[in-house]
């Protein structure tokens, strides 16, 4: 009796088994043949294809939000058999510019009005030198947030540059991605699909929807800190599956305070963690009242509580060709989450090849994922570790003096094919490793790594 009771739960396990199985593997081959389908058409649109002089569709993205965009126009213009050149304007070239009478620009625009670091390349070759475009037609699309003073500035100046090459031009600038704007965008869009095919064009893929999420667990990682507070926040979805995203991704969100501007961070994990994790500084404004979103996330929103995200891929510091290269990750602060992405992601596939080069205040308050970092490196996971203290009573310093110290090494990684990420503080961080990297590696290899794919940022 034991026996027949044991082998039918045997069997009934064995049978579970082999549903689950099954299940698996009927999803991961969904996801290969849909990842393989946006491939395809990703390769068409690039190479070019359709019928008739090819628009270009070009975009300089620096979080991933125009060049999302440009891709949908590109797919609308496609689908609606128009030939299409979807390009990063990095790889633009006054030939490409030349062998088309339409484009499409989706511009943002990052810091104090400057181009993206995807568009340097175009900045240096093309935006001083003339280009006869005269019966050109381009549409220009800025991305920018209204409240800087410099709005869309770098969309602006591709527009001012296109004009004085006698292009025609029509212009929109958008703040966060405000939805009239964008409306305007498609009907331009669409017109552009009518007089080129007499077709209307197909409908807009409206961007991943916001989820309600759960605050499953807040820690603070830097009691006693002289700066502001940093916490780790642990997030789950209300109802449903985890969803799945890639090392480098950001997360959206808006705050009751402040609806109408989003605030983007950084996913600090992957997704085989079991949930979704930010680490979040609590900011301070410049007249000293706290920051609407960082203090809402800190401090105002309850463990249990609850809060609309969305997931935003970030395709420009994802790890993308770079996942087998080896990886110098640089960064300060809160930018230890967009590395610690990355080193989970490669921990999973058993690449150790990876040096975090990682700066904050004092070794004794300021140590963020201080666990963390030494079981990686006792384990052998990452290849070497070194901080740089700028508070620090003996020997205060900054990530760049790390780097300057270990020229060497440096030099020799990216010999042997590293890529190298950095994810932090525009201002005083990133901005001195990329003049550090200019001085070490040479202006041009630098911008070179950059085409690549090989030097990636993910800096605010
Ligand atoms: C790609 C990306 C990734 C990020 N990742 C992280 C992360 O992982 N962790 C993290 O803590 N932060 C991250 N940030 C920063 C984050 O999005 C918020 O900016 C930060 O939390 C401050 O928001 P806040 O609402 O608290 O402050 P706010 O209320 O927005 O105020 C911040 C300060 O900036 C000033 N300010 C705000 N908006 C403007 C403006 N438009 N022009 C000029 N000054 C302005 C304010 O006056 C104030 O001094 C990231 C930003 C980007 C773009």
């Amino acid at each position: 009796m034991d026996w027949i009771l044991s082998s039918a739960r045997v069997g009934a396990a064995l049978a579970l088994m082999a549903a689950y199985v099954a299940l698996c593997a009927g999803i991961a081959w969904r996801q290969r043949q849909r990842s393989q389908a946006a491939r395809r058409e990703q390769q068409q649109l690039q190479a070019g294809s359709g019928h008739g002089p090819a628009v270009l569709v070009a975009y300089a993205s620096q979080t991933g939000q125009a060049e999302a965009l440009a891709h949908e126009s590109a797919r609308v213009l496609h689908e609606a058999g128009c030939a299409v050149r979807l390009m990063s304007l990095q790889e633009i070239t006054q030939a490409d510019l030349r062998a088309c009478a339409h484009s499409l620009w989706v511009v943002a625009t990052c810091g104090e009005g400057d181009a993206p670091d995807q568009a340097l390349g175009f900045v240096r070759r093309m935006l001083d030198k003339p280009l006869d475009l005269e019966g050109h037609e381009a549409h220009v699309l800025a991305l920018g947030d209204r409240e800087y003073v410099q709005f869309c500035a770098f969309g602006l100046r591709v527009q001012a540059w296109l004009e004085a090459q006698k292009a025609q031009t029509a212009m929109l600038c958008m703040s966060n991605m405000d939805e009239a704007v964008l409306r305007s965008w498609r009907e331009a869009v669409g017109g552009l699909v009518q007089r080129l095919t007499g077709r209307q064009a197909d409908a807009w893929t409206e961007p991943e929807p916001e989820r309600l999420w759960v605050l499953q667990r807040r820690q603070r990682l830097n009691p006693g800190s002289q700066g502001g507070a940093v916490y780790l926040l642990d997030w789950v979805p209300e109802s449903g599956a985890l969803p799945t995203w890639e090392s480098g991704d950001l997360v959206s969100l808006c705050v009751e305070s402040d609806p109408e501007r989003p605030r983007d961070y950084s996913i600090a994990n992957v997704s085989s963690d079991g949930c979704l994790q930010l680490l979040v500084r609590q900011s301070t404004r410049a007249d000293g009242t706290p920051g609407l979103a960082s203090d809402w996330l800190c401090t105002g929103l309850e463990e249990g509580g609850r809060l609309a995200l969305r997931l935003r891929a970030h395709s420009g510091f994802r790890l993308g060709d770079n996942a087998h290269r080896p990886l110098i990750l640089i960064g300060n602060g809160t930018g230890l989450a967009g590395l610690c992405s990355h080193i989970k992601a490669r921990v999973a596939r058993g690449c150790a090849d990876q040096w975090l080069v990682f700066g904050e205040r004092h070794p004794e308050h300021d140590a963020l994922l201080d666990a963390q970092l030494q079981q990686w490196l006792a384990q052998g996971q990452l290849a070497r570790l070194d901080r740089a203290w700028s508070r620090h009573a003996q020997t205060p310093g900054y990530v760049q003096h790390v780097l300057a110290a270990e020229a060497g090494r440096l030099k020799s990684w990216v010999e042997r094919g590293a890529a190298i990420y950095v994810c932090g503080s525009q201002q005083g961080m990133a901005q001195a490793v990329d003049q550090l990297l200019r001085e070490l590696l040479g202006s041009e290899p630098l911008d070179a790594l950059a085409l690549q794919g090989r030097y990636r940022r993910d800096v605010y």
